[in-house]
This record gives C-alpha cells, structure tokens and sequence, in this order.
C-alpha cells in the first residue's frame, strides 16, 4: 500500500500468520519490530498507552509521518511477533488517503514495513515497491509517488524521549514540543533495527564526493550539480527527500563502479537523509 512516506507492504496486524508472510517476503528478521499502522488517535489508544508526551506529538503531526514508541496495551491487536515479542509498540497514523481507508476499512491496525526486500532502498514508487516484493503481495495498490520520500521519524517515549530514527519530521520540529530529545540507547533490545547496512543499492557509495570518478554513477545536489540524478538542483532539501530512493534505484541499475553523492547539508531533513545514506554506505554501527 502507498503511504506518504514510503509503500509498505501491508497485514493485519493481529494475524500472526500473515505478519509472518510479511516477514518472510522481506527476509527481514524477526528481532525487527514493524509498526502497526492507525486511522486516528482512537485506534492508537487501542494499543498503546499514552502519556502527555504521546498525546502532544500526536496532536501536533498526526496524521503524518512520526513513530511513537510506546508501552504496549495488554489487549492490543497488535500480534508478539509484529512486536519482535516487546513489551512495547511502535505506532503510527499515516496521512495518505489509501493507506487511512485501508486501515479505517479493516477497522484495526496494518503493520506495513517499507516494501523492499531487508536491507535493500525503501521503494517510493508503485513500480518500485513491485519490483521488490508484489510478487508476495496479493494486491498491489498504486497511489503513485510518495510525496515525502523517506521513512518515518521513530520516537520512544519510555523513560526520556529519544530518537530512534530520524525521519521527515524533524528533531528541531519535535523539540519544539517535548524539548531536548536523548539518543537511542545502545541496547539492541530497546532499539532494535538500526543495522549498519541497510537501505543499500548493490553498488558500493562514496558519500560527500566532489566529482564523479570515471565509472561512478553521480548522485548531485544543488545548482552546481550535474547529470541525469540532481537530488535538487535548487538545494531543496524536501525535494531531495522525494527523489533519494528512486535515484540511488535508478543509479544502481546504470551498473557502475560506485555511487558517489555529493555533499548534502545536515540541517533540517538532512539529518534523516545522510542518516540513510550513511547506512547504505554500511558506514553507522
Ligand atoms: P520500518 O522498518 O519502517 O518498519 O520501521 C520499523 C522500525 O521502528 C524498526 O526497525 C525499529 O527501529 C522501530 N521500532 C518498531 N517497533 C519498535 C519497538 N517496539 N521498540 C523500539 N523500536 C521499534
Ligand atoms: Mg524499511
């Protein structure tokens, strides 16, 4: 299904069985929690246990693209192993019409982890997400291309708010409501998924390049940039966004030698989109 961050490849989240199949057409592995999807505030509460952190947030960027992690409700339909078995949920209400009439429809929450195969980009277009997985999916849904481009911004509110995964929405933007927000903690039971590699085309990446080496697929940013894969040529960091995954695709499938990216500034989304091409370089522990 289209969201508006990414396609998901999509299942009811309290049919363990078909969450295995999800699992199974990602090879994702099982330690890796997948969010459960939501149509509204309501069915949130349905799952997960909020505090005042929670509700502002979700007041502020709901419906959209922010992540809570939260305490998760003994009576959740939220299945252990969409869990990895925590005792705790990771939930969302997206703002795309299709994925919110899906979930609305079905009237409990879709787990939907990003439609490629583990560890490959995120597909951000309806061509792309079946390349990678429809042939696992019963439907495939086309909602055309994802207006934001890059995966949700994971927050956990269990003890201080910490940033999991940055996303579209910003730290500045979430500050601005909880205040200053603690980094992940370093235990892989708490903050599970943050593999090195991920996110990866099949051509090795040279990030902050100057210029294309000869063979190198060019990945460019801003007026200076060049060729066919210019992220923004007017800088614009949202643009950027939009365009990351189906270029890193598109470069990928030209077969070079490397991809080499041009320096993207950090600020703003740019922390959400050199954190993804850090990990598809393989460079973050
Ligand atoms: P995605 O890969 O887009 O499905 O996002 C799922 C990511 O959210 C996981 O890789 C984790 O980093 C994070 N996540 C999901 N559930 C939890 C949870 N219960 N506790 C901590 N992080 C979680
Ligand atoms: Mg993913």
């Amino acid at each position: 299904m289209p969201t508006e961050t990414v396609y998901g490849l999509a299942a009811d989240a309290a049919n363990a069985r078909a969450v295995a199949a999800v699992y199974e057409a990602k090879g994702r592995p099982a330690f890796n929690p997948l969010i459960a999807h939501v149509a509204d505030l309501a069915m949130a509460r349905r799952i997960a246990r909020f505090d005042s952190r929670a509700e502002a947030l979700a007041a502020r960027f709901w419906p959209g693209p922010l992540t809570l992690v939260l305490p998760v409700l003994d009576s959740a339909a939220v299945c252990d192993l969409a869990r990895a078995g925590l005792d705790t949920v990771a939930v969302r209400a997206p703002a795309h019409p299709i994925a919110h009439a899906l979930i609305a429809a079905l009237g409990r929450p879709i787990v939907a982890p990003s439609a490629n195969r583990s560890g490959r980009p995120s597909p951000t277009t309806f061509a792309d997400a079946v390349e990678e997985t429809g042939a696992s999916a019963a439907v495939a849904l086309d909602g055309g291309s994802c207006a934001i481009g890059l995966e949700s911004t994971v927050v956990a509110l269990l003890d201080m708010p910490r940033l999991l995964r940055p996303g579209a929405v910003t730290r500045a933007e979430l500050e601005a409501v909880v205040g200053p927000l603690s980094e992940a903690e370093a235990d892989a039971k708490r903050s599970p998924g943050r593999l090195a590699r991920h996110y990866a085309p099949n051509a090795p990446m040279r990030l902050d390049a100057d210029t294309p080496r000869p063979g190198e697929a060019w990945l460019s940013f801003g007026p200076a940039g060049s060729g066919p894969w210019n992220l923004s040529p007017a800088g614009d960091l949202a643009e950027a966004a939009v365009k990351l995954f189906a270029y890193l695709r598109a470069a990928d499938r030209s077969g070079p030698t490397a991809i080499a990216v041009a320096p993207i500034p950090s600020e703003g989304l740019g922390e959400a989109i050199n954190d993804r091409l850090r990990r598809a370089a393989g460079f973050v522990g």
